[in-house]
C-alpha cells in the first residue's frame, strides 16, 4: 500500500467541476487583480476568524512581512519568535533588519513558551511572533498578558492554523493586533499556487495594510507610506472560495484521522497516552496532545470547535532517522517539521543564540506522518503497523 504524505489529487477529485467552473468564469472575466473574488473572500475569512478586517495577500510569507511593516517595525527593532518553526517567521523579520529573538518551545505542543518569551525582553523588543504549530493555538492568554506589560505588538503565524479555536473560543488571528494566514497548497486550505491574508480588527491597522498591499498608495498614485505589491490573485481567491466551504469537514476529517492514529498506537503498545515528553519501556512513540480539547460549549463555537486541526500529525521516536528509512521503504511518505532550529541555521550564526533544549530536541526526533483528509482508515493503520514493525523486532 502506497501512502503519501500529502495528496491533492485526491482533494481536486471531490470538487473538481466546482473548480474548473470558478477557474472559467475568472477567465471569462479576464478580471485578474484586485477583482470580486478577493471582496468575496475577505468578508468570508474576516468573518469565519472572527476579525472586522481581511486583506488578501500573496503569500503567508508576505502576510507576516506586511504585518511587521504596518507595525513600523524598524532597523535593530528586537522581535521574539519560536526558534522552531518554518523559516519564513524569522526570515521577514531579519528582511525588515530587525532582530530576531528566539524562545525555546513548550514540550507538549512545540509552541513558543510564554516564560522564555518573558526572559528574552529587553527595551528594543516591539513585537511577539507566537506561531500556531501544526493546527493548534499558541497559549495566547498568557502571551497578551506579557505584551500589554510590556507595550509590544503581537503577531499571530496563523499558517497552519485558519479556523483554530483558542481555548475561550475565539479564533487564531482574532486574538494579537494582526493574524497572518497562509494559502499554500499543503495548508488545510490551499491555493493553486502561492496566497495569504492578514486579519485585524484594528481599524487603522486595517487601512494601513490595505494600502500598504498596493505600494502604499491611496489614492492611486500618491505615496505617503512605502509598501508593496503584495496582491492576491483573483484566480487564487476563486479557487479559495470554492474550497472554503468544505474547510470545517476537511479539518474535522484531519481530526479523525488523528483520533484514529493516536488509538492505534495506544493499542499497539507503543504509547500509554497523548503528549507524554520522554521515552520509557511503555511510551516508544510521543504522540500529539490537542490540549485545548473540549474546554468550550459549543454554543460559544457555534458547534464547530476547532481546538486542533492538525495541519500536521507530528510525532517523536528515537532513531528517527532510521525510522523515516523505514517508512520510505514501506513507501509511506514523512516529513520533518523542521530539522533545524532558527538558532543553528547558518544565516543566524551570527545572532550567537543558544540555550533550547525543547526545540533541539524536536528537530531531532520529530516526524510528521500522513494526514489528509483523504486518508483511509486501512492506510492509517498501515503507517501504524510499519511504525510499529520497527520498534518491536
Ligand atoms: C507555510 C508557513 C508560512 C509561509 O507561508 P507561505 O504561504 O508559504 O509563504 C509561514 N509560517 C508558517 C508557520 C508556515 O507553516
Amino acid at each position: 500500500m502506497k501512502v503519501p504524505l500529502l495528496d491533492l489529487k485526491a482533494q481536486y477529485a471531490t470538487i473538481k467541476d466546482e473548480i474548473n467552473q470558478a477557474l472559467i468564469r475568472v477567465a471569462e472575466s479576464q478580471y485578474f487583480i484586485l477583482g470580486p473574488e478577493i471582496k468575496k473572500l475577505e468578508e468570508t475569512v474576516a468573518n469565519y476568524t472572527g476579525t472586522k478586517y481581511a486583506i488578501g495577500v500573496s503569500s503567508g510569507t508576505d502576510a507576516l512581512l506586511i504585518a511587521l511593516m504596518a507595525i513600523d517595525i524598524k532597523p535593530g527593532d528586537e522581535i521574539i519568535l519560536p526558534t522552531y518553526s518554518f523559516f519564513a517567521t524569522a526570515g521577514v523579520v531579519a528582511r525588515l533588519n530587525a532582530v530576531p529573538v528566539f524562545a525555546d518551545s513548550n514540550p507538549v505542543t512545540f509552541n513558543i513558551s510564554p516564560e522564555d518569551i518573558e526572559k528574552k525582553i529587553t527595551s528594543k523588543t516591539k513585537a511577539v511572533i507566537p506561531v500556531h504549530l501544526y493546527g493548534q493555538s499558541a497559549e495566547m492568554d498568557k502571551i497578551m498578558d506579557i505584551a500589554k506589560k510590556h507595550n509590544l505588538k503581537v503577531i499571530e503565524d496563523g499558517a497552519q492554523a485558519i479556523g483554530v479555536n483558542y481555548k475561550d473560543g475565539r479564533r487564531v488571528g482574532s486574538i494579537g493586533d494582526i493574524g497572518c494566514f497562509s494559502f499554500f497548497p499543503s495548508k488545510n486550505l490551499g491555493g493553486f499556487g502561492d496566497g495569504g491574508i492578514v486579519t485585524t480588527n484594528d481599524e487603522a491597522l486595517g487601512e494601513k495594510l490595505r494600502i500598504l498591499r498596493v505600494h502604499g498608495s491611496k489614492p492611486k498614485y500618491y505615496h505617503k507610506i512605502i509598501g508593496g505589491n503584495f496582491r492576491l490573485d483573483e484566480i487564487q481567491a476563486a479557487v479559495l472560495n470554492v474550497k472554503f466551504p468544505h474547510l470545517d469537514s476537511w479539518s474535522a476529517k484531519r481530526r479523525k484521522n488523528a483520533e484514529l492514529y493516536t488509538k492505534l498506537f495506544i493499542e499497539a503498545g507503543l504509547a500509554e497516552e497523548e503528549g507524554r515528553i520522554s521515552y520509557d519501556e511503555k511510551n516508544k512513540v510521543l504522540l500529539p496532545k490537542p490540549v485545548y480539547k473540549n474546554n468550550i460549549p459549543s454554543e460559544v463555537t457555534g458547534g464547530v470547535y476547532n481546538y486542533h486541526i492538525y495541519n500536521q500529525y507530528v510525532i517523536r521516536v528515537q532513531n528517527r532517522d532510521d525510522m523515516r528509512k523505514h517508512l520510505a521503504e514501506n513507501e509511506i511518505g514523512s516529513e520533518i517539521y523542521y530539522p533545524v532550529p532558527f538558532h543553528l541555521q547558518e544565516c543566524f550564526k551570527d545572532l550567537n543564540q543558544s540555550g533550547f533544549p525543547v526545540a533541539e530536541n524536536a528537530a531531532l526526533s520529530s516526524i510528521a506522518l500522513p494526514i489528509y483528509p483523504e486518508l483511509s482508515e486501512d492506510m492509517i493503520a498501515f503507517v501504524v503497523e510499519t511504525i510499529s514493525k520497527k520498534i518491536m523486532f
